[in-house]
């Protein structure tokens, strides 16, 4: 089986989650050629055939024209699939691709199992086993899913020859985000509010116990929907990517959406009250405990 990794270049430089997709490729083992709107001078580490479109004339975004690109290259290298990070300029081209090329798409793959591709289902409490059905398949893989590949090497460029589209759209720039309350991408500590906080009028025991290590309060995305917290405070992959030296989940389960924004933490601590909830996988203290009994506990042990 062969595959297509689309990699992904950003605000002049290349993505390291294109190394997801290298990690994915090897999980799936088939063989994997990747493909990239970029630069020659910036050409991602790997042994294997690189598509490459010149960045300075197809721009970062474009995606009639991107989706032309990919669509050839995909030809070239006789890819049964199509792989993107479900990122926002995978989920826009995905689709676009998977018509060209008449194949089905799966979404959000977070795991391989027996073949098959697992992705999230209502509202990733649970995973279905999805198989495709077409001889072709597009897919894209949840970001941190997948442990990112290390490969070492240069590829062998193959330039691609940019054919004239009725491009719909223009890229013109970047708009920086909104300014948020608070820039956990900064924090040393972050204490995070999950679910099993309970209720809004709890958020203040974590956000003391936050303040009393010097840290920032963090969330789950549920806490911030149910409007406990300000999404600027979100972890995950619709919040925001952390790395603190210390990061604490307190009565937050561990769904993969949650531990791709937080599982670069220098060290995790993990409150819950499920000895088995899947943030194990990445703490490296569990403290199997009600989080409303421990974390006030605890604080008052700080404070003396
Ligand atoms: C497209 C998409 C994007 C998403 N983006 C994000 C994102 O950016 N960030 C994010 O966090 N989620 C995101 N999610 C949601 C994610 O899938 C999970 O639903 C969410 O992370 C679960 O939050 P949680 O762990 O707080 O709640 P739950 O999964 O409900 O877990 C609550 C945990 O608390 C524990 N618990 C309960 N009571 C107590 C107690 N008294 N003491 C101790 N422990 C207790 C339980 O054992 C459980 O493990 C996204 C989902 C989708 C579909």
């Amino acid at each position: 089986m062969k595959a297509l990794l689309v990699g992904e270049y950003r605000e002049g430089k290349l993505l390291d989650s294109t190394y997801e997709l290298l990690g994915f490729a090897e999980r799936l083992g088939v063989e994997a050629s990747l493909f990239l709107v970029g630069s020659s001078t910036q050409l991602p580490a790997c042994s294997g055939t690189l598509y490459l479109a010149d960045v300075a004339v197809c721009d970062e975004y474009n995606p009639d024209l991107h989706k032309h690109l990919i669509v050839a290259a995909a030809e070239q290298a006789k890819a049964d699939c199509v792989v993107f990070l479900h990122s926002s300029y995978g989920w826009d081209l995905a689709p676009r691709v998977a018509l060209a090329l008449q194949a089905g798409q799966i979404s959000e793959v977070v795991a391989i199992v027996d073949g098959g591709f697992e992705v999230g289902c209502c509202n990733a409490k649970m995973r279905r086993l999805v198989q495709p059905a077409t001889a072709r398949t597009v897919l894209t893989i949840q970001a941190g899913a997948f442990t990112a590949a290390m490969p070492a090497g240069t590829p062998q460029v193959v330039p691609q020859a940019v054919a004239a589209t009725n491009a719909q759209f223009e890229f013109v720039g970047y708009e920086p985000a909104e300014a948020k309350d608070v820039d956990l991408t900064r924090a040393e500590v972050i204490v995070s509010a999950g679910r099993g906080v309970g209720k809004k009028d709890n958020v203040p025991v974590i956000a003391a116990m936050a303040k009393a290590l010097g840290g920032e309060l963090g969330a789950s995305r549920p806490v911030v929907d149910a409007g406990w917290v300000d999404h600027s405070h979100q972890v995950g992959t619709t919040g925001q990517s952390v790395a603190p030296k210390l990061y604490v989940a307190c009565g937050i389960s561990g769904a993969i959406q949650h531990m791709a924004g937080m599982k670069k933490s220098e060290f995790i601590v993990a409150i819950n009250k499920d000895k088995d909830a899947p943030i194990n996988e990445v703490a490296d203290v569990l403290i199997v405990a009600d989080v409303m009994q421990f974390v006030p506990a605890f604080t008052a042990r700080l404070a003396k």
